[in-house]
């Protein structure tokens, strides 16, 4: 059985840094650390290289970090899932916890705009294949069916005991918006942060353009396929790269239907979503991993969150939405661009 985990973020988060930091005059602040089962990396543009200005950035990134930190605290006490550690039950504290509550709110309001493509009861299926625990296996078809009908994201309104959740697909984008609030707080306007695949820009460069944020190749962890100029908002990746394992030359990824219990496999390589709303951006492409290229067309075109997102399919076809015609480059073959309104 061949593994894979994370792959080598440090080297995108890297070349994130050049490709952002190009022919400035300001250079940013670095702070780096392993959280959430990632590594995450937080560059802040000080105000100038004052003695003053630098420790201001300085100290927005000690707290910012010490946020994040406490968030993962909360939310591995609360399921496990984030460390592997498999749980049987919620802890009752964390449940009474508003914080909590309220992300929890978050989390099913999207699986029910997205009809439970995104769905946080999914854990006793991520369980299942192994991904906690990382002793991958294929349940079989009995198995999965009995599974898929103790989930459901309503069951967490209608069971007596709540089911242990899930938040792994939006929890990283929870603490980008937890790490902006805090350096916010401190004066920041200018920062980028990358949380594993997710990618957040508070404010613009401190010149005032747009970052320049690379789309990560799912088939060649170097590289980038594409690129956006954006500003202040979260530029988040899902896909089947980023955690699988192989089995008899089959492919299983992280990413759950929570219809059939089974890894999602169709004909998408990888879904970006780009939006200012972090927890939304990170619930959105796991959901729309889910839904395949037509699906998420599809949502898209309903218009019920303002987003705007790029598809990369087997084939290395790319569609992008209309919003991202006039930042979007890229060296492949031109994008199709879906329209809102067909
Ligand atoms: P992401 O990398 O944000 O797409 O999140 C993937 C993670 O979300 C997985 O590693 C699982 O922990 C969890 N997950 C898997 N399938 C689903 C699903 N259908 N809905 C919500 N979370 C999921
Ligand atoms: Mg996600």
């Amino acid at each position: 059985m061949k593994i894979r985990a994370l792959p080598v973020i440090f080297i995108l988060g890297m070349l994130l840094t050049l490709c952002t930091g190009c022919g400035r005059k300001t250079e940013p602040e670095h702070c780096d650390f392993f959280c959430m089962d990632t590594v995450m990396q937080v560059s802040v543009y000080p105000k100038s290289r004052n003695k003053s200005d630098l420790e201001a950035a300085r100290n927005a990134l000690a707290d910012a970090e010490r946020e994040v930190f406490r968030i993962d605290a909360f939310l591995t006490d609360a399921m496990g899932s984030m460390t592997g550690e498999e749980k049987n039950a919620m802890e009752p504290d964390v449940l009474r916890d508003p914080e909590f509550s309220a992300l929890l709110g978050r989390a099913l309001s999207i699986s029910e705009a997205t009809d439970g493509a995104f769905d946080p009861t999914i854990y006793p299926l991520v369980g299942a294949w192994g991904f906690y625990s990382r002793n991958y296996r294929v349940p079989d078809d009995e198995e999965l069916e009995a599974l898929v009908e103790t989930i459901g994201w309503e069951k967490v309104h209608t069971s007596p005991v709540l089911p242990v959740l899930d938040l792994g697909g939006i929890g990283k984008g929870y603490a980008a918006s937890i790490l902006k609030d805090a350096l916010k707080e401190h004066g920041m306007t200018s920062a980028i942060l990358s949380l594993g695949g997710n990618i957040s820009l508070l404010g613009s460069k401190p010149d005032g353009t747009n970052f320049t944020v690379g789309i990560q190749d799912p088939e060649d962890e170097n590289r980038y396929f594409a690129t956006v100029s954006v500003s202040d908002t979260a530029v988040v990746t899902s896909g089947s790269y980023e955690r699988y394992f192989e089995q008899d030359n089959v492919r299983y990824s992280h990413i759950i239907d929570p219809k059939t219990g089974r890894p999602v496999d169709h004909s998408l390589l990888s879904v970006t979503v780009i939006t200012p709303d972090d927890v939304l951006a990170d619930a959105l492409s796991t959901a729309l991993f889910v839904m395949g290229r037509d699906g998420a067309v599809e949502f898209y075109r309903r218009g019920i969150y303002d987003f705007d997102m790029i598809l990369m399919e087997k084939d290395r076809s790319i569609t992008i939405t209309e919003g991202l015609e006039s930042v979007f480059n890229t060296n492949g073959s031109a994008p199709s661009v879906i329209k809102k309104a067909p």
